[in-house]
């Protein structure tokens, strides 16, 4: 162990302190102002320690952390893609962040046509009509986007159609808003090439059906060609289209999901527009809605506060950046990158669909596992300087991996990931306990992820 892993509590001193300043006012011997009763009875136990232990204490604890400002990140149906630093040098800019929410509106102008920009960039992009900036994440989203189908149906008098469709490979959150809005699921099944199964889709349909959720690549990163068909026969039962937007990624410029027969959509500008997520952050899940849904648009159209106004910031920038011309390649190259690993790898990692994707894919555990799991493999990456993909989803497979590289990589990151990959399958065969034991120099090796996430232990004692 280092020494400067120790907690900043084993480093502490009795009387070490970070600062000095003279006592001009005399403030050190005041008494608190507020009433006694609520006073501490003894003083916090706050480690005292030296600026220099701080510093050293704060910059070693980020540097146990992976983000995708250090390395590769191929995190299957996240999109870690590159945040560029300029989105981060004007969200920055004084005149945002001096901002007070409770400014008269005729002195923050300048914040509302960004909201009105973004609106327009974004219904072009996705052949919406209009956007409400209020969700504050995808989820929030799909949940905020299934409340204006129910008002939709309402509105008409339709009360019967209680029920949601929702694909085996839907994204959990899918079925999960649903449920929070006192839907009904009903699961649609896919064929063996991971489309949803359009026979099995029309029996389900029906006057209790407020709607299909559907995302376009699905979860497994295959196109649903068979979507025009699908929109038309949802819609003639009368129902609506949901698209969940976490995968539009690879469609920018290309296809809208509108155009598809989407009636209500989210984004994630958290992972498609390129603003930071992760370690649950903030975010942004703005939804878009067709000309017939636009009259059930809450008003304001952005939340409490003006909503995640720095996450809009960044997204908006990422937009400009790029512009009309410029966006198609991110998904262009999204796309290539996927294929690329995927074709690179499947001698030695089972790919249980073979087609071309679109940004991502998933394996399904290696070709000869000699024991070894996706957990393992995953593991292991780890101790090569690279984030696991996405492990155990899809739950189509058993041992899913799935990865999904982003436009932002070099060949050169692409390539030494594959043989970084290979390498490991190589392991597989030759002495598996490396794999079973791995990762072997990370900070923290295999918690018991269960109990690290329900009984985490966050304090010093
Ligand atoms: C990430 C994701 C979501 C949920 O988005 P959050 O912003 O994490 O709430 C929904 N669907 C799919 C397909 C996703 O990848």
């Amino acid at each position: 162990m280092k020494y400067y892993d120790k907690l900043i509590f084993e480093l502490s001193k009795p009387g070490r302190i970070g600062f000095s300043l003279p006592d001009c006012f005399g403030l050190a011997s005041e008494q608190p102002r507020c009433k006694a009763a609520i006073w501490r009875e003894a003083p916090l136990d706050l480690p005292e320690v030296s600026e220099v232990d701080v510093v050293r204490h704060y910059t070693n604890l980020s540097q146990m952390n992976f983000g995708v400002d250090t390395g590769f990140y191929p995190l299957g149906s996240c999109t870690m893609k590159y945040n560029p630093k300029i989105n981060e040098e004007l969200a920055n800019l004084p005149g945002f962040t001096g901002l007070h929410p409770l400014q008269p509106e005729s002195t923050v102008k300048g914040a509302l046509a960004v909201y009105a920009a973004m609106d327009k960039a974004l219904a072009a992009i996705t052949g919406m009509k209009h956007f409400t900036f209020l969700p504050c994440a995808g989820a929030h989203g799909e949940l905020t986007g299934l409340m204006l189908m129910r008002e939709y149906h309402m509105s008409r008098g339709d009360t019967a159609r209680t029920k949601v469709i929702v694909p085996d490979s839907a994204h959990g959150t899918n079925p999960a808003s649903a449920a929070v809005c006192g839907l009904d699921i009903v699961v649609v099944k896919s064929k063996a090439d991971g489309l949803v199964d359009v026979e099995s889709l029309k029996p389900l349909l029906g006057p209790d059906i407020a709607g299909i959720m559907m995302t376009n690549p699905n979860t497994l990163g295959l196109f649903e060609r068979d979507i025009k068909e699908i929109a038309k026969l949802v819609h003639d039962c009368g129902g609506l289209l949901y698209y969940d937007g976490a995968n539009m990624n690879p469609l920018l410029g290309m296809v809208r999901p509108g155009d598809m027969g989407f009636d209500i959509m989210h984004l994630n500008l958290h992972k498609t527009f390129s603003t930071p997520h992760g370690g649950g952050g903030p975010g942004s899940g703005p939804v878009g809605v067709s000309d017939k849904v636009v009259p059930f648009l809450h008003i304001p159209h952005v939340s409490g506060f003006h909503g995640n106004f720095g996450i809009i910031l960044r997204a908006y920038a990422y937009i400009l950046m790029l512009g009309r011309e410029h966006i198609r390649m991110a998904g262009k190259l999204a796309t290539l990158g996927a294929n690329y690993i995927k074709e690179s790898l499947k001698d030695c990692y089972k790919l249980p669909i073979p087609t071309v994707c679109k940004h991502e894919f998933v394996f399904d555990g290696l070709l000869e596992d000699n024991g070894v799991s996706t957990l393992d493999v995953a593991k292991r990456l780890l101790d090569y300087g690279f984030h696991a993909p996405t492990i155990y989803f899809p739950l189509l497979f058993h041992q899913a991996i799935m990865i999904e590289p982003t436009e932002t990589e070099s060949l050169e990151t692409l390539d030494a990931f594959i043989a970084v990959m290979r390498k490991i399958a190589e392991e597989a065969k030759a002495d598996p306990e490396l794999l079973h034991t791995a990762p072997h120099n990370t900070p923290i090796g295999r918690p018991d992820e269960t109990t690290a996430a329900r009984q985490p232990v966050l304090k010093y004692d």
